[in-house]
């Protein structure tokens, strides 16, 4: 039992903050606690959940360095959150979250699902391969313009597509660039394609050199030889690129600014990605992977939070025994037990 399957038992599961964290824990420390700053593996629990580290003498939060670090927001808040964004086909809106959870501000919603969507770039980072339609289309405003010259208003996007024979599509990547220049597009091909994969664009030169190298094989559909509209010679990127727009159009109502537009683009992957899983609650158990998914803390982490007391000497154990918790596995909860 990994995540709830259903609303009524995410509702059981995490009633209480103290559920949330334990769950957090068992996601960020499947083998036991492993000390962020230290890397130590010996630890104290307090009665609230957190660690006293055994080796720096550090108190850790099973939060630390994920996107809840030091949120002042519940953290069963967080939790629906996720459920939502995660359990609607089309995910939420940030007005839609502050009804949801009645929330005091939608600026606060806003920011819950902003940074659960960071969360999401991390979850799946493998390369796309076999076969990939690539092609640039424009998102937001309203204005046509010429090509590559990030026409007013708009923000120019590079999709990426797996193509499945005979029809079908896979995963996608998306990205928003500065220009349709070769360093760009290549730039992004080479940082979310497989070498030795195909990549199918059209006739734009800034493609051309892809397969100079023998990185890719490239195919060109070209255009203007063809009888064809050009979401009939690319209708993987074509296809991907009109869901993504009808998407921001309606959950979001087109209020996307460029610069958060990436992090649109990543919840939007995330979703696409997955869209064939069935199972209630599989996202949700992705998207909290993600959160807690992060590296050692660095140096400026670091520096934002206070040293212990009395760092610098050995750290010893809490005094107290009542300090202790129970070991966690004992309490009752469903994603501990092991049957
Ligand atoms: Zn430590």
């Amino acid at each position: 039992m990994d995540y709830p399957r259903s609303w009524e038992e995410f509702v059981a599961w995490f009633a209480e903050d103290d559920d949330c964290r334990d769950y957090l824990d068992w996601l960020r420390w499947p083998n036991g606690f492993v000390c962020p700053w230290c890397a130590t593996t010996s630890g104290w629990q307090r009665v609230d959940g957190r660690w006293d580290c055994g080796g720096c003498g550090r108190v850790v939060s099973q939060t630390a360095g994920t996107v809840f670090d030091k949120t002042r927001t519940p953290l069963t808040l967080w939790f629906s959150a996720a459920w939502h964004m995660t359990n609607q086909k089309n995910g939420i809106s940030g007005l839609g979250l502050q009804r949801e959870l009645r929330l005091g501000s939608a600026q606060t919603a806003w920011h819950m699902l902003h940074r659960l969507r960071s969360a999401m770039v991390r979850a799946d980072r493998s390369l796309l391969h076999d076969e990939v339609e690539v092609d640039e289309t424009l998102v937001g405003g309203e204005k046509h313009g010429p090509r590559g010259r990030g026409a007013l208003g708009k923000t120019l996007v590079v999709v990426a597509v797996e193509l499945k024979r005979p029809k079908g599509y896979g995963r996608c990547r998306l990205s928003v660039i500065p220009d349709a220049g070769a360093e760009s597009l290549q730039g992004f091909v080479r940082a979310n394609v497989a070498p030795g994969s195909t990549i199918v664009t059209d006739g734009w030169p800034s493609y051309v050199g892809l397969a100079r190298n023998g990185e890719y094989e490239h195919i060109i559909k070209d255009l203007s030889a063809s009888e064809l509209e050009a979401h009939e010679e690319l209708p993987g990127v074509h296809r991907v690129a009109s869901l993504l727009k009808r998407w921001l159009l309606s959950t979001h109502q087109g209020a996307v600014s460029p610069e958060h537009l990436q992090a649109y683009l990543e919840e939007y992957t995330f979703r696409f990605n997955r869209r064939t899983s069935r199972r209630p609650g599989l996202l949700f158990y992705r998207l909290l992977e993600g959160a807690v998914a992060c590296g050692p803390l660095t140096y400026d982490d670091l520096a934002k939070i206070r040293r212990p007391k009395g760092s610098g000497k050995s750290p010893t154990p809490p005094s107290k025994p009542q300090l202790v918790r129970l070991p966690l596995a004992t309490t009752g909860r469903a994603w501990r037990s092991t049957g």
